[in-house]
């Protein structure tokens, strides 16, 4: 639980303060801290596990210097306050090794600062770090070790992608491969391999770059991100030329993904034999094991485990609001939530039909040997790894469980499912008020590092 600190700025230099402040932030786990000018005064504000939380109030007339001293340590111009401005400061504070991008944005107020804390140690821990449950991490493995392909990694920005990314190149960055990349921006340089940042003022795009790569006699390519069409279909014939091919794309999951390449006309016989796997993400607060609660299942919640992993659950764990003090209100840290398909002989079929229907293509999705993002959520509900209200409020879980009931044969609605004589007098959803409300993603993030 974070409390709100005082610095005497009368005492203490603003470059201490200034140190201070991030090296706290560091030892918190802070994604990235926010300068708010305000009308009275700099308010900085941290934000932990994707929510935003205050940290110290600095009187107005310190807050140009604190600004400015953010700015020297960044390499930005100091004399320019009317313009944004991008930086990075590297190294150590207060004996913390640390990397962080800058970015200052003018406002009505004052400049505002935030400083992304660039966290690679979960990158650093492998692929057996990332969360994958048993079934999801054997066919990781699978589809890594195929010499071509292309496996992308799906998910909303701040999802844990470039995670995800960067430990599977960990795994496959030997001395007897050649790995390059293309990146925008390059998150974080690992040794042995040839990373290139893309510069599109000088005309350096992503499908420049790819191209001359492919002469460079690459075995495995990391492309960032595929925005376009062109960057699709290079990247998806790399991949049939003997190149294992990385990326990332932003979609929700596999469906939408393969509906995404095929929307950038990407050539639907290269496709189906180029594409590996999709692994979909997004990030679920960790519930925190030293006060997290048992409850009862409601009959919604009931229903859903029911419909979805043909589980009777009476009891499950939950948050504790008031939390305690090694956590914030009952949660701490993040757990990744997956899905991971590799594309079968049936899939692949499917995906060289012209006329190919949506319904049909979810059939075949639903019925591979797929755990839904669902399950999988689900599934680490009942490890008591993260909460129902967690996986509600970052999966269309009444979308996914229509899906489920077509592929059954049955319909989806408000009163079918296994409860429904024990609750005729209850509410049908038992939801929390807090989380009817249906959130975004987390937007705070414009990378994805956990
Ligand atoms: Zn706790």
């Amino acid at each position: 639980m974070i409390i709100l600190v005082t610095y005497d700025m009368t005492k203490t230099p603003v470059v201490n303060v200034v140190d201070d402040i991030i090296a706290n932030a560091s030892r918190k786990g802070v994604s990235d801290i926010h300068f708010d000018p305000r009308e009275d005064c700099l308010m900085v504000r941290f934000r932990i596990d994707g929510d935003l939380q205050d940290y110290t109030k600095i009187q107005k007339i310190y807050e140009r210097n604190l600004i400015t001293r953010i700015k020297l340590i960044a390499n930005m111009n100091i004399t320019e306050s009317r313009l944004p401005q991008d930086g990075s400061i590297k190294g150590n504070i207060q004996g913390i090794s640390l990397e962080t991008r800058v970015s200052t944005l003018p406002t009505n107020e004052g400049e505002k600062c935030v400083i992304r804390i660039l966290d690679y140690t979960r990158s650093l821990q492998g692929i057996d770090a990332l969360g994958f449950n048993d079934d999801n991490f054997q066919k990781l493995k699978k589809m890594i070790a195929e010499p071509n392909g292309i496996i992308l990694i799906t998910g909303a920005t701040g999802s844990g992608k470039s995670t995800t990314v960067y430990s599977i190149l960990q795994v496959l960055n030997k001395t007897e491969t050649n790995i390059i990349t293309v990146e925008d921006p390059i998150e974080m340089n690992l040794e042995g391999l040839n990373q290139v940042q893309v510069n599109s003022e000088i005309g350096l795009d992503f499908a420049t770059v790819l191209r001359s790569i492919l002469r460079q006699d690459p075995n495995v390519i990391l492309i960032g991100e595929i925005r376009d069409s062109e960057t699709a279909k290079i990247a998806v014939r790399a991949s049939i030329t003997g190149h294992l091919v990385l990326s990332t794309i932003h979609t929700n999951n596999s469906l939408s993904t393969i509906e995404r390449l095929l929307d950038m006309n990407v050539e639907r016989y290269l496709l189906s034999s180029a594409l590996s796997g999709i692994i979909s993400q997004k990030l679920a607060k960790m519930l925190c094991p030293h006060c997290r609660i048992k409850e009862k299942t409601s009959p919604y919640q009931k229903k859903v485990f029911k419909l979805a992993l043909g589980k009777d659950i009476d009891e499950i764990y939950n948050a504790n609001p008031k939390g305690c003090d090694k956590c914030n209100k009952g949660y701490k840290g993040r757990i990744a939530i997956q899905e991971v398909l590799m594309i079968n002989d049936e899939i692949r079929n499917a995906l060289n039909e012209e006329n190919l229907e949506k319904d049909d293509l979810n059939k075949l999705v639903y019925k591979s040997d797929v755990i839904t993002m669902l399950q999988d959520g689900l599934l680490k509900v009942l490890e008591g790894k993260t909460s129902f209200d967690e996986i509600y409020k970052i999966i269309d879980v009444d979308d996914d469980l229509d899906i489920y009931c077509k592929i059954k044969g049955i319909e989806y609605n408000e009163n079918n499912g296994e409860s429904k004589d024990n609750d005729k007098n209850r509410t049908e959803k038992e939801i929390p008020p807090e989380v009817i409300t249906k959130e975004e993603e987390p937007k705070e993030k414009d990378d994805e590092i956990l």
